[in-house]
């Protein structure tokens, strides 16, 4: 096994010193030559995959020759701090023969600057109706694009603060972060010379003071959506359900998260039923057999508050025997989103450690496959929570495989001070059909929505740009997943995709509560308990692509960076 010497703990190398140190005496001793080449030493006791996150430092000095290009963000050249005043003249220079300054992304040659050149990409207007946040990430992956093409290996991203976002320097960050990200599967086979595509991500602050909470914030966010992209990104094969199990397991080594794996089949059919049914095919061929991955967080001090998290994780959903046919099986390897976004956010716990936290999470990591033994519609599933449940489309697994944990979480939310409970999911082609490819949807129960989770997840979103809409659960969605006949309390689905279902994305909330035994705990109970249905089918990233992350930076934002949305 291969092992990166330098790479993994620079960051941390160099938040032992103070920043007025680190910024001048780690690099240059980690950059003495101009390729970044990494030595690798073999070793078979350590880590077989590298998950730490791109290298980043930051300085005040825009002409810091440890970098070689600058980068920079901004709504306009003309508008820039009196600290960049350096750059406006070769901008304005460069606006006098080419007006697609401030619509393309640009490279310049600028004498003095490291590398002695400049891209600049512009974030276009940030003040209409209409704009947000992401302003700023969309143009920073466009940069960061353009100066990998230009050869930077060391760019130094500048994204002075606006004045109406005042995290537009960290997003920025998170955009560029984005673009650098590496797929596992190509760091795996190591065709490259390094786990990274740039060797460092520089990162300029206006103060000193601002520097490493700025990379420290960057670094914790980015490492959980690397986690997330990983385990949702990588194919069916790579990320089959034991591998995933493997690779939370690896992650968490030695962290504040405690992880625990159940294989056992016959566990499985005891504790989770529906979620065994789901498994029944695949579970003959070994490396597809399902796991249930629980984590565990819990922050110092006392706990002020529990998030109690199930993540939808199918590894490949070939729709089982109502098969996708027709070409719609392609991209189901991202299935298992949800169960990624619960083990990034995980991820991000044990790098930022919030304290009067705690956190319990699920990740429901099976196939959906199709064959002789696999489950089909019209079978009669008993629930955990003892509910009968008809099956009406083998294609609804995931409300299927996360149900009954969610029926668990239920059971222990009553032990737990200030519980709240939430499925996250890539559920439905509804949630894209009704809001669009990039954003995420949560829908509250009785009391959570009395408590305004959805609203103050949604305002949380927009801080970093992880959006959210807001959906209702009603009373025809409860009515929708009602038994047809004697035979059962409940209906799993009807026989239409979720697409050509009316409130196709809302009616699974309801059936989530309803076979989970949820509903005995709306705001008409003795113990109420406050629950939201998260759909990422949208917002989890493109296919072909790389995975978005979501929710995990709005989720962070909400429970532990309030800091980022106070005025
Ligand atoms: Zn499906």
């Amino acid at each position: 096994m291969q092992r990166m010497v330098w790479s993994c703990d620079r960051t941390t190398a160099a938040t032992l010193l103070p920043p007025s140190v680190s910024q001048f005496i780690i690099i240059p001793f980690l950059f003495p030559v101009s390729t970044c080449q990494s030595t690798t030493t073999t070793n078979e006791e350590t880590e077989t995959m590298c998950t730490s996150v791109q290298p980043i430092e930051w300085t005040t000095d825009l002409k810091d020759q440890k970098f070689d290009g600058v980068i920079l963000v901004t709504p306009n050249h003309d508008d820039l701090p009196s600290k960049l005043e350096c750059l406006k003249a070769p901008l304005q220079d460069y606006n006098s023969v080419d007006s697609g300054l401030g619509e393309e992304v640009v490279v310049l040659k600028v004498p003095g600057l490291p590398g002695n050149r400049l891209v600049f990409s512009t974030t276009g207007p940030v003040n209409r109706d209409y704009d947000d946040v992401r302003r700023f990430s969309d143009a920073a992956v466009n940069a960061v694009k353009r100066a990998l093409k230009a050869g930077m290996q060391r760019p130094l991203l500048v994204c002075p603060q606006h004045k109406d976002y005042k995290n537009s320097t960290l997003v920025a960050a998170l955009g560029a972060l984005h673009a650098l990200y590496m797929p596992l599967e190509v760091r795996e086979v190591n065709i490259k010379s390094s786990n990274y595509k740039v060797c460092v991500l520089g990162l300029w602050v206006a103060h000193e003071s601002q520097g490493q909470r700025l990379v420290d914030l960057a670094s914790a966010l980015e490492s959980g959506r690397l986690a997330c992209r990983d385990i949702g990104g990588s194919d069916p094969e790579r990320m089959a359900a034991p591998r995933v199990a493997e690779y939370v397991v690896e992650l968490f080594k030695n962290s504040p998260v405690q992880a625990e794996v159940i294989s056992d089949v016959k566990l499985l059919e005891k504790e989770y039923p529906c979620l065994a049914a789901v498994n029944r095919c695949a579970n003959s061929v070994p490396r597809h057999q399902a796991r249930v991955i629980k984590l565990q967080y819990c922050g110092e001090g006392p706990i002020q508050k529990t998030l109690m998290l199930v993540g939808k994780g199918i590894t490949y959903d070939t729709g089982g025997a109502d098969i996708k046919a027709g070409g719609f099986m392609a991209g189901m390897h991202r299935d298992k989103c949800g169960a990624a976004a619960v083990a990034g956010f995980f991820q991000i716990l044990a790098k930022l450690k919030p304290k009067n936290l705690k956190v319990v999470g699920s990740m429901a990591m099976v196939r959906n496959s199709v064959g002789s033994d696999c489950y089909v519609a019209d079978e009669l599933v008993v629930s955990r929570a003892g509910r009968r449940v008809r099956v009406g489309n083998t294609d609804a697994e995931g409300r299927m495989v996360m149900v009954d944990l969610l029926c668990e979480m239920k059971e222990k939310a009553v032990q737990e001070t200030c519980p709240q409970l939430f499925t996250i999911a890539t559920l439905t082609g509804h949630a894209i059909r009704a809001m669009g490819p990039n954003y995420s949807i949560i829908m509250d129960n009785g009391p959570a929505h009395r408590a305004g989770n959805a609203a103050r997840w949604q305002k949380a979103g927009e801080v970093l740009g992880d959006l959210f809409e807001v959906s209702s659960i009603r009373r025809e969605d409860y009515e929708f997943h009602k038994g047809k006949s004697e035979y059962e309390d409940i209906l799993q689905c009807n026989n239409l995709p979720s697409s050509a279902t009316p409130r196709g994305h809302q009616t699974p909330a309801a059936f989530l509560i309803m076979a989970s035994g949820l509903h005995k705990h709306g705001v008409d109970s003795e113990a109420p308990l406050p629950y939201s249905h998260i759909d990422i089918a949208g917002s989890s990233g493109p296919f072909p692509g790389v995975p978005t992350g979501a929710p995990i930076v709005a989720m962070a934002t909400n429970y532990f960076l309030s800091e980022l949305s106070a005025l």
